[in-house]
């Protein structure tokens, strides 16, 4: 595998041969494992280095952090950590543990083992293959489950027979990995997750477990060919037993899809979009609040990802109804979609056909939102006025008479809050 290895950025071949002379001085050796060794033999792209680590991980993982000034999150219970290098460059290390599921879909008991017995508790051969990078064998290709062949022949297969039951959220990944890289399954694979699949495993799986392996989902760069083979496989009792993928919904993901490319293309520097939520929300919107307040319980989303899909719901027939009318004012445009997070804004466009609608939301993109006040606070000061609360308010209403086009220069806006002072006196 070291030609394998002479084709990464330079920066990677020097982490790895780092890792590999730590290794040595700390007398414990440790192996490329995972997606990174599957990546590198498909030529993509992978800039998560995976290693597992004979002996103590998080010792491991001390010294490199150290060695490289660089950032690390221990994860104790699970003797693993992370050492975050550059903002896209990070180095997920782990003790090899061997696995033992005393009950089906639970989180497995964990004794620290060797390499062998870090592959064998992986999800898939494609997925269960090392390269080591220690001094004496530097290169050497583990693969003791024909992940290379399965990779060349584009298959995903499971190690053994009781995978999906041992950890069901197998089933997920094993769709994710198929739909990303266009492979089949390998046929008693298919059967085995056909089989956990009318066990209903699934749902016995913990939720949060469920909605980490759907946001990875939604996260891939095609989640429609994802959903799509979800719906074919499982179905989505996993999330509600009321969800599916209905023509209607269906076509609202296209449109939602269309939709964030054209910000993307369009606003490059933004704020980056959560887009696995907007892909979220679209497919859930088919539910009523009650259905939907309950995923949000099962599924213990971050605080500000529920505001986001409570918001859309809950806002959408005023938002519609208000951006559809025939008359109105920017400044009304500003002050609506303003409250709302670009995630729902983004939904609401891909909803509706009405061109007034989009029309406004575009302008909110590409004028409102950007617009600022040519005055300051210290113009204000400047006029005699002492700082306080009301400044807010002043600002707000000099910023909706320069959105309606009535004031257009730093006089103007100077003008108004004079006669606005005055008003107020
Ligand atoms: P990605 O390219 O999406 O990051 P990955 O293969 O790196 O894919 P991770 O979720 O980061 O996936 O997991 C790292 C490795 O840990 C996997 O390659 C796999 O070997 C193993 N793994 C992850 N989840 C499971 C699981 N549920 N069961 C068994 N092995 C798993």
């Amino acid at each position: 595998m070291k030609e394998y290895l002479k084709r990464l950025p330079k920066d990677l071949q020097d982490l790895i041969s780092l890792a590999g002379d730590l290794a040595y001085s700390n007398n414990m050796p440790v192996y490329l494992v995972g997606g990174f060794v599957r990546d590198l033999i498909l030529g993509v792209k992978n800039l998560d280095l995976d290693i597992v680590v004979e002996g103590d991980g998080i010792k491991f993982a001390e010294v490199l952090s150290q060695k490289l000034n660089a950032g690390l999150i221990r994860h104790r219970r699970f003797r693993t950590a992370t050492v975050i290098l550059k903002r896209h460059l990070k180095v997920d290390i782990a003790t090899a543990r061997r696995e033992y599921y005393p009950q089906p879909a639970h989180l497995p008991e964990v004794t620290s083992g060797v390499l062998k017995d870090d592959l064998m508790r992986r999800d898939f051969t494609i997925n269960a293959m090392a390269i080591s990078i220690n001094r004496q064998d530097f290169g050497r290709f583990i693969d003791c489950f024909g992940g290379e062949e399965d990779l060349a022949d584009k298959k995903i297969r499971v190690l053994h027979n009781l995978s999906f039951i041992d950890d069901p959220t197998r089933i997920l990944r094993a769709i994710r990995f198929k739909q990303r890289y266009n492979f089949k399954f390998e046929p008693k694979t298919l059967k085995l997750l056909r089989q956990a699949n009318r066990l209903k495993m699934l749902e016995m799986v913990q939720p949060q477990r469920l909605r980490d392996e759907l946001i990875l989902i939604l996260k891939e760069e095609r989640p429609l060919k994802q959903l799509i083979r979800i719906k074919e496989l499982i179905g989505f009792d996993f999330i509600n037993s009321g969800l599916s993928l209905s023509k209607n919904t269906l076509a609202f993901l296209k449109s939602i899809e269309s939709q964030i490319s054209w910000f993307k293309r369009k606003y490059p520097k933004r704020r980056q979009l959560d887009i696995w939520l907007i892909y979220f929300i679209g497919l859930i919107d088919q539910l009523n609040i009650n259905n939907i307040k309950l995923i949000c319980k099962k599924f213990v989303f971050r605080r500000g990802e529920e505001k986001r899909i409570l918001a859309y719901k809950k806002l959408k027939p005023k938002f519609i109804k208000e951006l559809n009318r025939d008359k109105i004012k920017p400044s009304k445009v500003f002050s609506l979609l303003e409250s709302l997070s670009y995630e729902v804004i983004i939904l609401i466009k891909a909803k509706f056909k009405n061109a007034n609608l989009k029309k406004r939301i575009e302008d909110f993109f590409e004028v409102y939102n950007g617009m600022r006040l040519y005055i300051s606070g210290a113009d204000l000061h400047k006029l005699g006025l002492t700082p306080g609360p009301y400044y807010q308010k002043i600002f707000h209403r000099v910023l909706n008479a320069k959105l309606d086009g009535l004031v257009k220069t730093k006089k103007g806006e100077l003008e108004l809050i004079k006669k606005i002072t005055t008003r107020l006196k």
